[in-house]
């Protein structure tokens, strides 16, 4: 069993806090294990609940909107909340529960070791870099105990302020540059000359894991064209 399915098993089982209590299911962090970028939210909310997974509500809609816009394919990423189990009547976790359901995001930040973690809302942000105001600072890189941190809106605040989503849209794009930046990887290939037909070496772009679909097309099309 991979360790991110144990920390899986253990979520479902967990009575660490009271929220176990009330809760009816537990929602463990779902996506790709190689992900480079790992998103945090809050805690489950009423469908994150009766389901088991996280973000698959309203919220999720959002998020699933705005990672299409950007060309993020949610297969590509790993998604997780703070708290795994959600707080009644979808309240701001306490930083009791927090504390207890701390080892959980620590260890799925440690296994998946991503590139960036994408702290989404103000709970996220309080969690893990003791921030405050995001409105201040998102669309920032955090450094911390050598870890790369990306400051962005909750995607449910866009659903009460529609003015957000262009922010909200405009940091996801932020953090898809950054991804590709960081994972373009210049590579040289033989190719003869059309002209004299002699063998030179021609750069050729390597597909970064994170590309849009757009742009995984454009990139195909560059390729035939150098
Ligand atoms: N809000 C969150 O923070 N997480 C979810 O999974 C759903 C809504
Ligand atoms: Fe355990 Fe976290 Fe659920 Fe509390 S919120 S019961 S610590 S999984």
């Amino acid at each position: 069993m991979h360790k991110l399915e144990s920390i899986a098993e253990n979520v479902k089982k967990c009575k660490k806090c009271e929220l176990s209590e009330t809760r009816i299911k537990a929602v463990p962090g779902k996506g790709n294990f190689n992900a480079d970028v790992i998103f945090v939210g809050e805690a489950p909310g009423r469908n994150e609940d009766i389901h088991g997974e996280p973000f698959v509500g309203a919220a999720g809609k959002r998020l699933d909107m705005i990672l299409e816009d950007t060309g993020i394919n949610r297969e590509d990423v790993y998604i997780t909340n703070i708290v795994k189990c959600r707080p009644p009547k979808n309240r701001v976790p306490s930083k009791k529960e927090e504390e207890s359901c701390n080892d959980f995001i620590n260890q799925e930040i440690e296994i998946i070791n991503p590139k960036i973690i994408c702290i989404m809302g103000n709970t996220a942000y309080g969690t893990l870099l003791d921030g405050k105001e995001i409105t201040k600072n998102h669309g920032k890189i955090i450094e911390k105990d050598g870890r790369k941190f990306f400051v962005t809106f909750h995607p449910a605040a866009t659903i009460y302020n529609q003015k957000l989503i262009d922010e909200l849209k405009k940091d996801f794009k932020k953090l898809a540059g950054f991804l590709e930046d960081g994972n373009q990887v210049k590579q040289f290939e033989d190719r003869r000359c059309d002209f004299c037909m002699a063998k030179t070496k021609h750069e050729v772009v390597v597909m970064p894991k994170i590309v849009t679909r757009k742009r995984r097309w454009l990139l195909m099309s560059l390729k035939f064209l150098i």
